[in-house]
């Protein structure tokens, strides 16, 4: 290596036109093209920047891409002149290529939104930091992309952040966390998000099991900032005693009065991959049925495999999230479930979540056998938890 690998024309026109011509800085926002002071002419400050270096020894490395990846514009982030050189300042060092990553997503989700007349709705989740608690070293963070992936062994603290981050939005996530032994308290996780501005929120477990937030510093007792969570965790067996519509409720935390109508926007905000979906009464209770891909159309959700079962699932959490998406910050956490899917099925979920039309964020627990590289191409976060039980740390790339 060491010859530098530049982005083609097209790719840069490319990649300017996909921010709307803004930086993706996401405090700064500012247009990089308008007019020069002769009266008549334009002038342009954008920079399509490298996430990955340009060449070895460069801000962030090269993430071990090849020449045509690193040429890729997903490898391109749009800044204005200042942020150009802020970014690589250091050698790249405050600024991860997982941030860059996270800052483009949202540059580009924006820019998708004002083009259709609107504006991101409550914001945009940056990073968590776990400040003191069990199972993370303290001051362990992960960035958030469009979609982030979440990837580790038996026991690294996969569903406990979940968990945590639901807990921006529902406290009792956080509840089977008191009482523990072993924890340094008060067990406090912080949440940096962009509202367009930057802001955190932190919420902590006292030892007492008393449940605090803060908003920018200042105590709350309740959820501040207006999070939507929807906490998926595929469950395999549907229980004897639950009709299809209390086992679909259960699975996605929502009420069955809303689960009853979500079927109505799956078609249109869905993934195209189960259609059709439908609830049937008899004496028995609610029977769900779905035209799954690859399987006989209109076939009832009890015969379908565990992961035909849990796409449908994931399918009613796409409707809801794309709901609350017009009015909150929404997150959508699919703990485990997607992660024994097979590799195929999931990437095509992966690609329809990380697609700017989304305007909410996901973690998604991973299966093992995911590509990284492939991954970094399609610009996904990945974030590795390695370790167990109290000892666990993040590797992000
Ligand atoms: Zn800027």
């Amino acid at each position: 290596m060491g010859e530098r690998v530049e982005f083609t024309a097209a790719t840069k026109r490319l990649v300017a036109e996909r921010a709307a011509h803004r930086c993706s800085f996401p405090d700064c926002d500012r247009p990089t093209v308008g007019p020069d002071t002769s009266g008549s002419g334009a002038i342009h400050t954008g920079v399509a920047a490298h996430i990955y270096s340009a060449a070895a020894g460069g801000p962030r490395g090269t993430g071990g891409l090849s020449a045509a990846d690193l040429a890729d514009p997903q490898n391109a982030i749009w800044l204005c002149a200042v942020h150009s050189r802020v970014v690589d300042a250091n050698s790249g060092k405050e600024y991860p290529a997982s941030v860059l990553r996270s800052y483009k997503s949202l540059r580009e989700t924006r820019a998708m939104l004002e083009q259709q007349g609107r504006e991101l709705p409550g914001g945009w989740l940056h990073r968590l930091i776990v400040e003191r608690g069990p199972v993370l070293r303290p001051g362990s963070s992960i960035s958030f992309g469009k979609l982030t992936l979440l990837k580790g062994g038996s026991a690294s603290g996969k569903s406990a952040l979940c968990e945590w981050l639901a807990a921006f939005a529902e406290p009792g996530r956080l509840w089977r966390w008191r009482n523990r032994d072993g924890n340094s308290w008060p067990f406090t996780v912080r949440l940096e998000y962009f509202n367009p501005q930057p802001k955190f929120a932190s919420v902590e477990l006292l030892q007492s099991g008393a449940i605090r937030y803060r908003d920018q510093g200042v105590p709350t007792p309740v959820p501040s900032i207006g999070l939507q969570a929807l906490y998926v965790a595929p469950e395999h067996t549907i229980p004897n005693n639950h009709d299809d519509l209390e086992f679909v409720s259960s699975q996605l935390g929502l009420h069955e009065g809303v689960v009853l109508e979500l079927p109505n926007y799956i078609d249109e905000f869905g993934t195209g991959i189960v259609k059709n979906v439908r609830f049937s009464r008899d004496e028995e209770g609610f029977l769900l049925l779905a035209d799954v891909a690859n399987t006989r159309p209109g076939l009832a959700f009890r015969v379908l495999s565990h992961s035909e079962r849990a796409q449908v699932v994931c399918e009613f959490a796409i409707a809801a999230c794309r709901a609350w998406s017009e009015r909150a910050i929404t997150l959508l956490l699919m703990d485990g479930g997607m992660a024994h899917w097979p590799l195929a099925h999931f990437e095509r979920y992966a690609e329809h979540l990380s697609h700017p039309a989304r305007s909410f964020q996901t973690l998604a627990i991973t299966p093992r056998n995911l590509d990284a590289a492939h991954a970094r191409k399609a610009g996904w976060q990945v974030v590795t938890l390695v370790g167990t039980e109290s000892d666990v740390y993040v590797e992000t790339d």
